[in-house]
């Protein structure tokens, strides 16, 4: 590192900052990052707990759709960094990838521990610098950082920053939304954040919580359409919880669910419990029982027992559970009731952030000439897939790239 090199600080020890940390070091760029947290990297280390979904196989054009809303915003930060990228990424340090049935990339041992700690080696031995436990909390007077330590407040500056502060959800890895104020007062347009890839609360009865939380719900098709009268069908499966109801199904939809509740306070998903019958099948063999109940008729002829003949128990009144034709229209066309996403804490990732229109292409904020911005912190959302963390180091690398633009231009 020359002595008149550049200075830059990451706040935000995510992938988005890390990723920015790298590219930058590798111009001859002295970085310091700072994180709250006693380690960097929480968020990411937890997304690998359940498999490490980096990113997806889709073809470009469906990857960028993900983003939906934000598509137009997202798709030249893909163009910049996309999937393949990232796969190139991680095997540039010493990781395969590889496609799972789904389409989903993950690393071969699935595993985002030892991906984090070879990183964060190479990280440190390029020259990053790192601060942890030291909370961004503002700017004083003097348009100084203000950062929180567990004994003090300390202040520095550098010739641009990068904020990668991450969303809202799961708050006790670090990303906790408490940067939003600092922002408001600079007059930053930041959308409330939202849950999304969230479950969903279900007035579940407590003879049904007891009988079926955590069981799963396997093979129905979800239908659902949306506030723009779109309809998705997809077919998966959930997870019945204490609350309500959550899953990888779940995820398809939660975006539009979310949306339709706050437009309409009320919002119902239809299941389809029997993708393979169809209700004329399904009424002929409820109709022809013979001297059998119709829960027996259901168990041995139709398969359905368990969690799904006890959704259909929950859902509808006794008499409509005991007429052989609304019970068939309801294997069909199950109605579920949904009252409210699950908390914000909770949820794998959050919608809202910084606004786009804040932000010139290169992810600089028009009001604050040399701070940048990337990650889960910006307005944007994708389902599960590895949209988000493709996402977040699109974000990242088109940060570093316009942080480089800017002090070249400082330079003159
Ligand atoms: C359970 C779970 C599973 C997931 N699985 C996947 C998956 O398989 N695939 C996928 O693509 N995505 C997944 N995600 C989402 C993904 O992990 C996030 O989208 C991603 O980590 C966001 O990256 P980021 O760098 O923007 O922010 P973060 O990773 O949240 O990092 C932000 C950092 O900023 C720090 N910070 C915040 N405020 C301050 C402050 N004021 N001062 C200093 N530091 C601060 C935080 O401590 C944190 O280290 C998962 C998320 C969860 C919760």
């Amino acid at each position: 590192m020359s002595e008149n090199s550049k200075h830059v600080i990451i706040i935000g020890a995510g992938p988005a900052g890390l990723i920015a940390a790298q590219e930058l070091t590798q111009n001859g760029i002295q970085v310091d990052v700072f994180d709250a947290m006693p380690s960097a990297g929480r968020k990411f280390l937890q997304a690998g707990k359940g498999g490490m979904n980096l990113t997806h196989s889709d073809p470009f054009d469906i990857f960028v759709g993900r983003y939906r809303q934000r598509q137009d915003e997202m798709r030249p930060l893909l163009t910049r960094f996309d999937a393949d990228s990232l796969r190139q990424w991680a095997h540039d340090l010493g990781f395969e990838t590889f496609v799972g049935s789904s389409g989903r990339v993950f690393p071969t041992d699935m595993r985002a521990a030892p991906l984090l700690r070879t990183w964060l080696q190479q990280l440190k031995q390029a020259g990053v610098r790192f601060h942890m436990r030291h909370r961004w909390i503002g700017w004083n007077d003097a348009n100084q950082l203000m950062f929180q330590t567990p004994t003090e407040t300390v202040c520095h500056r550098a010739d641009a920053v990068l904020f990668a502060l991450g969303g809202g959800s799961w708050p006790h890895l670090g990303s906790d939304g408490k940067w939003i104020p600092s922002l408001v007062e600079k007059d930053i347009q930041i959308a409330p954040l939202k849950a999304a890839n969230c479950g969903f609360e279900c007035d579940w009865s407590d003879d049904f919580r007891a009988h079926f939380a955590g069981t799963p719900v396997k093979t129905v098709i979800a239908r659902f359409t949306n506030l723009e009268g779109q309809l998705t069908e997809r077919q998966g499966e959930f997870v019945i919880t204490e609350r309500g109801i959550e899953g990888s199904l779940i995820y398809v939809f939660a975006a539009d669910l979310r949306d339709y509740l706050a437009e309409h306070g009320q919002v119902t998903l239809t299941l389809d419990l029997l993708p393979s019958k169809t209700e004329s099948a399904i009424r002929a063999i409820l109709n022809n029982r013979g001297s059998k109940s119709l829960s027996s008729q259901l168990k041995g002829k139709l398969g359905i027992d368990g969690v799904k003949a006890g959704l259909l128990k929950e859902c509808l009144s006794k008499a409509d559970f005991l007429n052989p034709n609304t019970l068939a229209a309801a294997i069909k066309a199950l109605p579920l009731s949904l009252l409210r996403t699950t908390p914000m804490e909770e949820v794998i990732s959050t919608a809202g952030g910084i606004c786009f229109s804040e932000l010139t292409e290169q992810l600089m904020l028009k009001k604050l000439p040399g701070v940048f911005c990337a990650g889960e912190m910006l307005d944007w959302e994708a389902p599960t897939g590895g949209y988000l963390l493709t996402g977040c180091f699109a974000s990242g690398v088109v940060a570093a790239d316009g942080i480089k633009a800017w002090l070249g231009a400082q330079n003159g």
